[in-house]
């Protein structure tokens, strides 16, 4: 896979990572506390676990104006409600009304531009946060792209179609790309063009398989991930399956609407 790690993070970006390492997880969920260098309060993108280390740790940047989700597995909100408690009050803001006020579409916060892209795919409720510190700006990719791997269309409510747009509209972003798990990588679009070719090679190997005779998920998992680690495997069966509804839907439309992706 084609990335470029990032020696140094811009000055107003903090990375804490939570102790939550594990094959869906990679090293731990990265959760970002920003701030502008003049600026009073900060806000933080996805809190991570109910840690009550993690927290503090992320408490002692306060003040904050709010707390952004990138959406809704709780290994990126689950900790949400008892930071926002700790620090008085302060709004959580998501794309799912189950976790949070409506985010603006645009706004300045934290001293920073911020705009929300809306990226579904991994989950319906995935958005991304382009920030820009007027110099240079910065993609938070949520679980949309990892650091480093590919991530899980977590069907059925991870949609193949959408997931497949989603990484077009980031394949247009060459800025720096902070992502929900592993490191933070120098260009955003190439990681999404990356992932882009990825997953029309797997559609290929998912075609091919398809007409040698496999039709469920089993047996898609079987012939295009025969070495998946057994404890990610009912993760494969997910993207297996958001393979399959990818392709009959491509297959029911007419030819003049299919993606040019
Ligand atoms: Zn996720």
């Amino acid at each position: 896979m084609s990335s470029q790690q990032v020696e140094r993070l811009p000055e107003w970006v903090t990375l804490l990572r939570a102790p939550n390492a594990g094959p869906m997880t990679l090293d731990g969920t990265n959760t970002w506390v920003l701030r502008a260098p003049h600026a009073r309060e900060a806000v933080v993108i996805d809190p991570g676990p109910d840690d009550a280390g993690h927290l503090a740790s992320i408490a002692e940047h306060r003040p904050f104006t709010a707390i952004l989700i990138t959406h809704g597995h709780h290994d990126h909100v689950e900790g949400a409600e008892t930071l926002s408690r700790m620090l008085g009050g302060v709004p959580i803001l998501a794309a799912d009304p189950k976790h949070g006020d409506p985010l603006p579409q645009r706004t300045r916060i934290a001293g920073l531009d911020l705009e929300v892209l809306a990226t579904p795919g991994h989950t319906a409720d995935s958005v991304s946060f382009f920030v820009n510190d007027g110099h240079a700006g910065a993609v938070f990719t949520g679980d949309t792209i990892l650091g480093r791997g590919t991530t899980v269309v977590a069907w059925p409510d991870g949609d193949l179609s959408a997931y497949l747009s989603s990484l077009a509209l980031l394949s247009s972003y060459e800025v720096l790309m902070l992502p929900g798990h592993g490191p933070a990588q120098a260009d955003c679009a190439a990681m999404a063009r990356t992932y882009l070719a990825h997953r029309r090679s797997r559609l290929e190997q998912v075609r091919a398989a398809m007409a040698a005779g496999a039709g469920t998920p089993e047996a898609i998992v079987a012939a295009v991930y025969p070495d998946v680690d057994p404890s990610v495997r009912f993760a494969a069966e997910w993207s297996a399956q958001a393979q399959l509804e990818h392709l009959r839907r491509e297959s029911q439309r007419p030819p003049e609407q299919l993606d040019p992706l």
